[in-house]
């Protein structure tokens, strides 16, 4: 089977989670599928090409589980962006708006050394807030970020728009 229909088939629309009027993504059945799971890595890896990235980054929390065999494919690093509060060393922090409210996520003040290539990879780009915000930690830190690779882009939110001349690269669209 083509691999966009077979992720698109293993995405679960959930709605009003985590609060009504949101279409929540689900990707665990993606996940639970070998063969969708094992696409989806190789097609990222594949895009960029092994050899091109020295870290990777994923944003929490199902950003870590995208992330973390793309690097090891890729024979790349592993960075984690989370949360406030989660990480346990010197943090750069970024705050962005959300629908209501704020967030704010962290990275490692060490996690780069000069001049690092990074790829960012999380599973939905929705409004972009999150991912101009792990690309502006990624700076700080010292790394050039040379793409975003999601599972799956809302492009009806836009969140392009947001990343200006950033690499995106999206699997599937909706
Ligand atoms: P945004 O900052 O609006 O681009 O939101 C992206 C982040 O929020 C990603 O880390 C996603 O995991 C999560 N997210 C946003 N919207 C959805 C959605 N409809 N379904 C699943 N995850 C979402």
């Amino acid at each position: 089977m083509d691999l966009g229909k077979l992720i698109q088939e293993r995405i679960r629309d959930v709605d009003d989670y985590p609060k009504p009027g949101v279409l929540f993504k689900d990707i665990t059945p993606l996940l639970a599928d070998h063969v969708a799971f094992a696409g989806v890595v190789d097609t990222i890896v594949n895009h960029h090409g092994r050899g091109t990235v020295d870290k990777i980054v994923g944003i929490e929390a199902r950003g870590f589980i995208l992330a973390a065999p793309v690097a090891y494919h890729f024979g790349a690093g592993f960075v984690p962006v989370r949360k406030k509060g989660k990480l346990p060393s010197r943090t750069h922090e970024e705050t962005y708006d959300l629908e209501y409210g704020t967030e704010t996520i962290e990275i490692h003040v060490d996690a780069f050394e000069p001049g690092d290539r990074v790829l960012i990879v999380d599973d939905v780009l929705a409004t972009g807030g999150t991912a101009r915000a792990a690309a502006e930690l990624v700076r700080r830190g010292g790394g050039e970020v040379v793409g975003l690779s999601v599972l799956l882009e809302l492009t009806f939110l836009h969140g392009r728009d947001k990343l200006g001349n950033l690499d995106v690269h999206s699997l599937v669209t909706v």
